[in-house]
């Protein structure tokens, strides 16, 4: 599977791009006290096929063997740091963080973005965990261009948050996308010694998404057999972009679902 993306396929990925923000954000807006995350789900799923994209995560199966995934987000609540199904029972309640992790197929190729929402008035702590997990997002891409290597982004969000005293999750990292939901190669958000040194070339397309706790780094599978949480309990946020290599940096395929900028 080649890793670079065409300059026409570069094009497409970023239509879809924007297509998956746009519907990343209504779900945002969404997700207010006493929303069901099937609600949630339904307005991001209607917001995408409105546009002629499809959900990436519906029906994805992480081998032959495993259950499909049930819903077009990944709703994550509070100490669940990723791969939360959305379910009717589930509502939204205040103090909450909300982590939605949401890819569409538009044209044939896949995109993936994820943003953590705060509901409401919460505790310091958890409003920081939020911003600084997306400012070690910026980090992480502003160390991108082509003639780098894959390892400078996991060092750059790692200086980041290492100072903060946060929990970098381990077992879940950023990857390649475009042809397939999952794509070489593998891109931890710290630095990590045992991982094959690879340079960043003009036109690899990539997921880079921080996973971060208020606690420690280790995680487990709930009994859903789908969500991930955070073993020790201790609450969760996670950023997630899009962005094609260029030259001198890099261009972002999936907008900012909540400002303008970065
Ligand atoms: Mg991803």
């Amino acid at each position: 599977m080649p890793m670079i993306k065409t300059p026409e396929e570069i094009k497409k990925l970023h239509e879809g791009g924007v297509i998956l923000s746009c519907a990343l954000r209504k779900a945002m807006d969404a997700c207010v006290v006493g929303a069901s995350t099937e609600a949630i789900d339904v307005i991001a799923r209607q917001s995408m096929e409105a546009e002629g994209a499809m959900p990436s995560f519906l029906g994805y199966r992480i081998s032959a063997s495993n259950p499909a995934f049930p819903s077009t987000l990944c709703i994550s609540i509070n100490d669940e740091v990723v791969h939360g199904p959305a379910i009717p029972s589930r509502t939204i309640a205040v103090g909450d963080l909300v982590g939605l992790d949401v890819g569409c197929w538009y044209r044939g190729l896949t995109t993936d973005m994820a943003a953590t929402v705060i509901v409401g008035s919460v505790m310091p702590e958890k409003r920081r965990l939020v911003e600084d997990t997306r400012e070690s997002l910026v980090c992480g891409i502003s160390a991108i261009k082509a003639g780098g290597w894959i390892s400078d982004i996991g060092a750059a969000i790692e200086d980041h948050l290492k100072p903060k005293k946060y929990g970098i999750v381990r077992e879940m990292v950023g990857h390649g996308v475009g042809y397939k939901v999952h794509e070489e190669p593998a891109i931890p958000n710290y630095r990590d010694p045992r991982a094959p040194r690879i340079q960043l070339e003009e036109g690899m397309v990539l997921a880079i998404e921080p996973m971060i706790t208020l606690g420690g780094w280790r995680v487990i599978v709930k009994d859903d057999n789908w969500t991930i949480a955070t073993r020790d309990h201790s609450f969760a946020a996670h950023w997630e972009v899009t962005i094609a290599v260029t030259k001198d940096g890099y261009d972002l395929l999936t907008p900012w679902p909540d400002r303008e900028g970065i």
